[in-house]
């Protein structure tokens, strides 16, 4: 089997033994929990939407190790052509579920890990990249979700790893076995970790020769044992329990987060892909973070279009669609959303191979990309609930809707439009809550924000890629400065 449909997905993620946490119990069957659900749909689009023909060109291709169909999710990228296809996807798929659809996470640190270890094995000896490819087939011939794990706790900011009070703060080897190693720490915000089959543990930062001990990468599966997850809260998450479907906003996708626990786990060494080769941390992690801000340029402009179609769509319902000042608001709304596809599409246009023969990103229009994706959102977002009224955060229940006492006081002063029910005016500002202020805007904004690194570490990496010297040698010639 190369290609999962979305019902086996699920089927598959119900027989794993995962330890999940949330509001202070274990959760035994997340896949039937109304708080997660939403979420597993999500990752089941990227299966559902791989078997439908119109997609097939995006959703779909041909592997480079067994020339079989794969999900496009678990492809090792071959050409530039390639990456444009994943932004695509990815803005496909933001549309289709208006949240953070998760698997993007795992195809990121596939290609990161590809061509990391290639160069690792080159410089250092090491056959990191032999188990890696056998890895990667057993992904693609499974059809699995793999959560791409980087972010420690970090502890201290000013201190390395190694110098931190408790060791725990960055993941370590705490044992090396002859069949393995054993590691200990946790991986923070874990987008998708209790709809996964694998996780890939990356390095979070570049590592100095002390950290030896915190230069790891490695995979296992998420029910391995010593492994467990502390869900996150969203905004408005409880909601999911109270059966309306109106008040959710979104009542069939959603995105989820948790905090990853590694409590003494042991790693076979064919899963290992880095172990001390502490110089080579640097460039998974920036090669990883990399495509992770190209594809902020395809899943975010997504979701944003279904937010401008919302806030287009209540301007209809109020009777404001006419207006000159709505019109702009939608104009700029759209430029602002475009630009970010364009970065997208730019980034991985102007891609480049490397060593191992997978295709990578230019870099620094990657971080330029997520610069503006730190941004854009939120002025999206201001826009749309400048549209949308008051009445997005004022409006009662889907309960006090179908009350026979009140319900008709709600029907008859908060209509809009004649031709529009009161009942799909306050679906769609349910809707919009959704996106800016309720369990989605955790992937609409303030993923925006932190996820794929916070601005500040797209800015680092702006100024050392931004080649300001060539620039003031331009600026010499045309002025003619000699020296
Ligand atoms: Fe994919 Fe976007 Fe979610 Fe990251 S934030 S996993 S890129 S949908
Ligand atoms: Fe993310």
């Amino acid at each position: 089997m190369t290609l999962m449909s979305g019902e086996q997905y699920v089927e598959s993620i119900r027989k794993m033994n995962m330890q999940i946490y949330m509001f202070g119990e274990k959760i035994e069957n997340s896949v039937d929990n109304p708080i997660l659900r939403p979420s597993l749909n999500s990752v089941k689009a990227t299966y559902d939407l791989a078997q439908l023909p119109e997609y097939e060109d995006l959703m779909t291709t041909t592997s480079s190790i067994t020339g079989k169909k794969i999900n496009r999710f678990t492809n090792i990228h071959q050409s530039t052509d390639d990456l444009v296809k994943k932004v695509k996807m990815q803005r496909l798929l933001g549309q289709k579920t208006a949240s953070c659809f998760q698997r993007c996470v795992g195809m990121d640190a596939f290609n990161s890990v590809y061509s990391t270890t290639f160069e690792i094995d080159q410089s250092c000896g090491t056959n990191y990249f032999d188990r890696f490819v056998k890895y990667m087939q057993y992904v693609q011939e499974n059809d699995l979700t793999v959560d791409g794990a980087m972010t420690d706790p970090k502890g201290d900011r000013s201190l390395p790893p190694s110098k931190q009070k408790d060791p725990d703060l960055y993941l370590r080897i705490v044992e090396r076995k002859d069949d393995g190693i054993v590691v200990r720490g946790a991986k923070a915000h874990q987008t998708g970790i209790c709809n996964s089959h694998e996780v890939l543990v990356m390095p979070t930062i570049a590592m100095s020769p002390e950290d030896k001990d915190y230069a790891v990468s490695f995979s296992v599966p998420v029910d391995a044992e010593g492994v467990l997850m502390i869900i996150g809260r969203q905004s408005c998450d409880t909601r999911k329990l109270e059966g309306s479907k109106i008040d959710v906003g979104n009542s069939e996708f959603g995105g989820m987060e948790a905090l990853l626990i590694f409590d003494n786990v042991f790693v076979p060494n064919d899963r290992i892909f880095l172990n001390g080769e502490t110089e080579f941390a640097g460039m998974m992690v920036e090669r990883f973070a990399g495509y992770h801000r190209q594809s902020y340029g395809g899943c975010k402009v997504g979701v944003g279009d279904v937010l401008i179609g919302a806030a287009a769509l209540v301007a209809d319902y109020n009777g404001a669609n006419k207006a000159s000042h709505v019109k702009d608001k939608l104009i700029e709304m759209t430029h602002l959303n475009e630009t970010l596809y364009s970065c997208g599409i730019a980034c991985s246009a102007e891609g480049h191979r490397t060593k191992s023969g997978n295709y990578i990103i230019d870099l620094l229009l990657a971080n330029v990309c997520k610069q503006n994706v730190t941004r854009f959102p939120y002025e999206i977002a201001r826009l749309a609930e400048d549209i949308a009224g008051g009445l997005m955060v004022t409006a009662p229940s889907e309960k006090d809707l179908n009350d026979p006492k009140v319900g008709p006081y709600i029907k008859k002063y908060l209509q809009g439009t004649a031709d529009v029910t009161t009942e799909d005016r306050l679906r769609l500002l349910r809707l919009i809550e959704n996106l800016t202020l309720g369990t989605a805007a955790v992937g609409y904004r303030t993923e925006s924000m932190h996820g794929a690194g916070s601005p500040q570490a797209q800015r680092i990496m702006i100024s050392r890629q931004g080649n300001i010297n060539h620039k003031k040698n331009l600026a010499k010639a045309i002025a003619k400065i000699e020296n």
